[in-house]
This record gives structure tokens, sequence and C-alpha cells, in this order.
């Protein structure tokens, strides 16, 4: 795989993959397994949806949505082995997960003019290296010479399933087939935006979770990076 790194950066892996694949668990542990930095780009899209949702704008509006962004500062933070999500210094880890704001995200994530500041702010987040980012065009868009791309995937019944259990537990008011027709909506709106839509990077690791445990599927993916790491180290 392409390094296209200098000699004092560290690794960085790609995961993505469509909603409910269990991409953050996955991501999470991964990067916490590694000792390298996690950043979840889809909790950065929920922000700003929460943004435009609080600032009461058209999600339609790009100047609008452009402004937003610009005022909004991301940060993550880890609490109590957490990871909480910040607004502008707020705590927002909570309310950027309700399914209101899953369906405002995914169609301001359509727009160039928010994926424009997120696509800088992540490469930016990245650029030293030792990172795991996971999201939907990371392999194929923001970092397209990462060392390891992976993508994550399982059947749409299965991932709706994961989400209702999800939502279930937090005291959401949902029916399983409601959340698996919001899955499907999310996929469809995801895979057919015209700007960095959800696909696998040619050159990225295929994990298919349907079946196999959450463990399982880290052993697998470590043992990807770590072979690259050693292979950094002899060449
Ligand atoms: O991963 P998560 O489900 O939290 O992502 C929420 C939404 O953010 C996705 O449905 C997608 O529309 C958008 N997203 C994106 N590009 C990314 C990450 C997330 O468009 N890299």
């Amino acid at each position: 795989m392409s390094k296209g790194i200098g000699l004092d950066k560290g690794i960085v892996v790609a995961i993505d993959g469509p909603s409910g694949a269990g991409k953050s668990t996955v991501a999470r542990l991964l990067a916490e397994r590694l000792g390298y930095l996690y950043i979840d780009t889809g909790a950065m899209f929920r922000t700003v949806a929460l943004a435009v949702k609080q600032a009461n704008i058209s999600p339609e509006d790009e100047q609008a949505l452009a402004a937003v962004c610009r005022e909004l500062e991301i940060a993550f933070e880890r609490r109590d082995g957490a990871y909480r999500v910040l607004a502008n210094g707020k705590d927002v880890s909570e309310a950027i997960r309700t399914p209101e704001i899953s369906l405002l995200t995914s169609r301001i994530s359509t727009k160039k003019a928010v994926r424009d500041v997120l696509l800088h702010e992540q490469r930016r987040m990245g650029q030293d290296g030792n990172v795991v980012l996971e999201g939907r065009d990371i392999g194929s868009v923001v970092f397209p010479d990462a060392e390891v791309k992976f993508f994550l995937s399982a059947s749409p019944e299965e991932r709706g399933k994961r989400r209702f259990l999800e939502l279930q537990a937090k005291g959401e008011k949902v029916t399983l087939e409601q959340t698996i027709a919001e899955v499907a909506a999310r996929d469809a709106q995801d895979e057919q935006r015209e700007h960095a839509p959800l696909r696998r990077a040619n050159d990225a690791y295929l994990v298919d979770s349907d079946g196999i445990s959450v463990d399982e599927v880290l052993g697998r993916m470590e043992k990807i990076v770590r072979d690259c790491e050693a292979e950094q180290t002899t060449s």
C-alpha cells in the first residue's frame, strides 16, 4: 500500500462504511489498542447539524451553512474513559445522537460548504498520523494516501437492528421497522450525494461484520495495522 508519508509521521488508519456497521465501536477500540488518536468524523457532521437546528437556518442555505461552520469550534475530549464532543466548549455528546439530528446530518452533509470546512479540519486533526479516523469518505477523499484503509459493512437488517437496540437503550421511542427504514434512507442519501459519496476505496480492506464478534473483527484489523507498522520500521 502506498506510503506517501514523511519519516517522522505516524500511520493513518481510515475506517469507512454505512450507518450501523459498527464503525464507532471498532474504531474507538482499535485506536485504544494501538495507542492512536481517535477521530469520529460523523460526530463532527452531527455537531454542525445541531448548530444548524439551533440557529434555525435552512439546510438548503449554503451561505448560512458556511457561516455556521466558520463560527463552530469542534473538539474531542476524553473524560472518565468516555469520548465527549464539544461544540464551542459545550458538551453536545448526547444532543447529537437523536434520530432527528441523524436525518438532518445526512442532509447537511450533502452540502459542499459544510464538507469543505470539515475536510480541512479533519486533515488538520490527522496530519501527524498515529490516528484512526472513521467516517464515509476518509479513505477515498480525506486521506486517500492513508496507510491502512478499511471498509466496514453489515447487512441493512443487522445494522438497523443494532441502531434500534442502541436507541432503545437510550429510552428513545422508536420501532424496529422505523429504525431500519431510517438507516436505509441515510444510506441512500450518503451513497447518492454529489460530493464525497459513501463508497469503498479500491485499496480498502473489506470487513463484513455480519455474525462476527467485535473482538474477532478487531483482532483482524489490529493485525493488519501492526503488520503495516512493522513494515514501516524495517523500511
Ligand atoms: O457515522 P455517523 O452515523 O455518526 O454519521 C452521521 C452522518 O454524517 C452520516 O449519515 C453521513 O451523512 C455524515 N457523514 C459524512 N461523512 C463522514 C462522516 C459522516 O457525510 N465522513
